[in-house]
């Protein structure tokens, strides 16, 4: 009898363990997705869902603001140029033709839907949901048998007016937009998007030179001759790429630039004279091949160069380094760069970094710089770096970058907002970007606030910082928005 009825009762109280499980469990990325506790709970949805956005860099086409594009389907929309996509469906076993090659948009999104199935964990998953959730009303989860109804959902609410690319800037509350564009850039799409006031953001361009920087790439001596042009002059010496670079840092400043950007697969450093670099420049131009240290020697005499000119115009200077590019060779020959074969490099890069803020630190001519590393290990040492190198002139001059590419993952801002508060003030960050060239990943910003949100929330709740929600509150949007605005000076 007792075996009956304590069985019985064991069933009964495993009935209700697991009801209360399941009442403990979340919903799939409801309204408190990824907040934890009550008090990041209040910070997102008091604070920093209210933030309007500060995109400070991305890699948005400004003609398709312009013209104020609107996508055929949503392939076009998410997979016309999405690198981090076609890399997770080609591991999820797809042929080329499906992903970057000529089949049918249908069969591409299909494909997609099949392999987000998989990625558990993957922020793919998360950024496709929120774009669903947000641009497309969508509460459903994609995988394999939704795919048909969400392309047509999709498509549908693609075809109506407010989901055009101003459409779309204006929902996602954005105000600042800064793209990415070459010193040679005539600029006309941002001059016509601020003449033309339909758009509710402004559109900043972003000086990015890493082709007059590229010396050892086989496109140099005829980019400078471009470069030239656009200048009215012909770059001859040193003495005149550093005139035009100043010319073009200067019309770049009239247009509203407020940053630059460079991207360096591996951070080196190596002084040498004026003179020498001239010579170096001199033999790149008769075609003449350089060893390594001469490459080395020119970038970093060009890049001392220009970060002295942004001190000038008070313009904040991005570094992006540690990149291992086109690692797999038969893939470059067929799809060529960018396609989603590049990964983190090992990194050495301290000295270097050191190095080259001393350099400008030695002439008062530091400005205000953010440093991304695409190798997560670097997050301490650019944090304890950019303490040796702060200034007056703004709080928190020099600032270790947001969690960048590969490191864009909810772990991978975790690590980089926990390295920026253990080592320097977090509550000067000057918060998340998109660094996207999709108009419908601005919900890469509401993840990013979701998991600051949660982070800050633990620590209060933990006793680790006064649960005051005021001043709380206050840090949120100060990362979530008005940091970037002050230091960047838009
Ligand atoms: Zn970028």
């Amino acid at each position: 009898m007792a075996n009956v009825d304590g069985g019985h009762h064991y069933r009964l109280l495993v009935a209700k363990n697991s009801d209360k499980e399941v009442m403990r469990m979340k919903k799939f990325m409801d309204d408190d997705f990824l907040l934890e506790n009550e008090t990041a709970k209040y910070l997102y949805h008091e604070h920093a869902a209210k933030m309007p956005i500060i995109d400070y860099h991305c890699h948005i086409n400004p003609k398709e603001i312009y013209e104020n594009h609107k996508f055929e389907n949503i392939t076009e929309a998410w997979l016309g140029g999405d690198h981090y996509k076609w890399r997770m469906i080609r591991s999820n076993g797809v042929e080329e033709k499906y992903i970057t090659g000529d089949a049918l948009p249908r069969e591409k999104f299909q494909k997609f839907a099949e392999a987000l199935d998989k990625a558990i964990g993957n922020p793919l998953y998360h950024w496709t949901h929120l774009e669903l959730q947000r641009y497309f009303d969508c509460q459903m989860s994609l995988d394999g048998e939704s795919a048909e109804d969400i392309w047509n959902l999709c498509n549908e609410k693609l075809r109506q007016p407010e989901q055009s690319v101003l459409g779309i800037i204006k929902k996602s509350n954005v105000k600042v937009i800064c793209t990415t564009d070459d010193p040679a850039d005539d600029l006309k799409w941002h001059i016509k998007i601020k003449e033309d006031k339909r758009c509710t953001a402004s559109v900043l361009p972003t000086m990015r030179p890493d082709r007059a920087l590229n010396i050892e790439k086989s496109d140099f001596v005829s980019y400078l001759r471009r470069l030239g042009e656009v200048a009215g002059t012909e770059i001859q010496s040193i003495e005149d790429l550093r005139r035009v670079l100043a010319q073009r840092i200067k019309f770049f400043a009239e247009v509203g630039c407020r940053i630059s950007d460079h991207g360096f697969d591996e951070m080196l450093y190596r002084e040498a004279s004026h003179q020498d670099v001239n010579g170096i420049l001199q033999k790149a131009l008769r075609g003449e091949s350089l060893t390594v240290e001469e490459v080395v020697a020119y970038k970093t005499y060009l890049l001392i160069f220009l970060a002295g000119e942004y001190y000038k115009y008070n313009w904040g200077m991005q570094i992006h380094y540690s990149c291992q590019r086109n690692p797999n060779t038969r893939a470059l020959e067929v799809l060529g760069a960018d396609t989603g074969f590049d990964c983190i490099a090992a990194s050495n890069a301290g000295c270097a970094l050191t190095c080259f803020l001393d350099s400008l630190n030695r002439q008062g001519k530091l400005p205000k710089t953010i440093i991304y590393s695409l190798n997560p290990n670097d997050n301490a040492l650019i944090a304890s770096i950019i303490g040796a190198f702060q200034g007056p002139e703004i709080a928190g001059k020099v600032q270790l970058g947001a969690a960048w590419w590969f490191n864009d993952t909810k772990k991978g801002m975790i690590d980089q907002l926990t390295a920026f508060a253990n080592l320097s003030v977090l509550g000067n960050f000057v918060g998340m970007l998109t660094d996207s060239r999709s108009f419908l990943s601005y919900t890469r910003h509401e993840y990013f606030r979701r998991i600051l949100c949660n982070l800050l929330g633990t620590w209060a709740e933990k006793g680790e910082y006064p649960n005051d929600r005021k001043k709380l509150g206050k840090i949120v949007e100060n990362i979530s928005c008005y940091n970037a605005l002050q230091y960047f000076g838009f």
